[in-house]
């Protein structure tokens, strides 16, 4: 009988499509053969790294042949001063996707159901399905999160609830008073991830701070990363913050070097460079101004966005994506997100944003 794979995979996992990630520059390159192409397609941080982090990462490849502190002592305790938590209640992830799926890993089975939003993140449905799970997509409201509607999505089965705050792709972020009644409601028996990904983007007045309300909500976990705002996508570092009671489940199904030695040094430098943060955030607002400007300029539609990313409307994004392509500039395609008509771009430089609003007003004929 002829070897079928997939019919030994997981039932969950038969039913996945991978991750599709931003189109790296080289491949845009090699297969189109366009030269200067920008990236505008992953939500990272164009001013990259603090310089003090790249040197802790240079400094720290003189150890590498030694294993990583796999309890990642230096930075759990920084991250705890900085936040006013305990380092007990930090969890180390490669990449704060290591957090979501360990909230999969160690709170669901098989028979349970995980909750999340329409068009929210990608991960969210492949950590429930690689447990087997049902995932329970509750369809958003306004490009947002219908917490109203998730809450009723809520069954005895329900063990987990994914909540990004702000959401990637879309952009839209919950109001502090929404998420506080949300989580009045969710039963303590159901863990709740807050992914706050691009956290420290936010200027919103009623953004939430989750992590003063971890002493209310045994059950919540929020994740953060290194990956956006740092400038360290590539390292993979994240953490979540939780209970210490959680933390120590999170830590069973840990790896023990999931963070590595420059990534874990890189970080922790970091955190001692809030000028480059700030600095970043003022870039990003500016970044963001300008974007808007131009697609209003162009007459089209986007989603106000609270993150250093924001969708536009453009009708056909797939031959809009491809003649961008064309032009040398990646962004994202959200049709995977259930947008087909729009399309995600990253808030980049100054000189970035201006050769991707040129690049579009041709592309649409404008
Ligand atoms: N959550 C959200 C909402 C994201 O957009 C991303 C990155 N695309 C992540 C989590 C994961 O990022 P990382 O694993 O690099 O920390």
């Amino acid at each position: 009988m002829a070897f079928d794979a997939l019919k030994l995979a997981v039932p969950g996992v038969r039913g996945l499509q991978p991750y599709v990630p931003g189109k790296p520059i080289e491949e845009l390159e090699r297969e189109y053969g366009v030269k200067n192409v920008i990236k505008l397609a992953s939500n990272e941080n164009p001013l990259g790294p603090s310089p003090k982090a790249l040197a802790a990462a240079q400094a720290a490849l003189a150890e590498i042949a030694r294993y990583p502190d796999g309890g990642g002592y230096a930075l759990k305790r920084a991250l705890a001063a900085k936040l006013g938590v305990l380092p007990e209640q930090i969890t180390l992830g490669n990449g704060s996707n290591d957090i979501l799926e360990f909230a999969a890993r160690a709170f669901v089975t098989g028979q349970d159901e995980v909750i999340f939003s329409q068009h929210a993140f990608a991960v969210y449905p492949i950590v429930t399905r690689a447990v087997d799970a049902r995932a329970v997509e509750v369809p958003a409201r306004d490009w947002g999160h219908d917490l109203t509607a998730m809450q009723t999505a809520i069954t005895p089965r329900t063990r987990l609830i994914f909540i990004a705050n702000p959401n990637n792709p879309t952009g839209t972020w919950l109001r502090r008073a929404a998420l506080e009644e949300f989580l009045d409601k969710v039963p303590a028996n159901v863990i709740v991830v807050v992914d706050e990904a691009y956290f420290e983007y936010v200027e919103e007045s009623d953004y939430p701070d989750t992590v003063a309300w971890l002493a209310r909500y045994p059950n919540l976990i929020c994740a953060r990363t290194f990956s956006k705002i740092y400038g360290l996508a590539g390292l993979r570092v994240g953490y979540g913050i939780s209970s210490p009671a959680i933390a120590d489940i999170l830590n069973r199904v840990r790896q023990p070097f999931n963070v590595n030695s420059v990534a874990q040094a890189a970080a922790l430098a970091a955190l001692d460079d809030d000028a480059h943060l700030d600095k970043a955030r003022h870039a990003n607002a500016d970044g963001m101004r300008q974007l808007v400007q131009g697609f209003e300029q162009l007459g089209l539609d986007y989603i106000p966005s609270a993150g250093n990313f924001v969708c536009v409307e453009v009708g056909e994004a797939g031959r809009v994506y491809e003649q961008l392509l064309r032009a040398g500039v990646i962004v994202r395609p959200v049709a995977n997100y259930g947008m087909p008509r729009h399309l995600r771009v990253t808030v980049g430089l100054a000189n970035e944003n201006q050769r991707f609003l040129d690049a579009l007003k041709a592309a649409l004929g404008c």
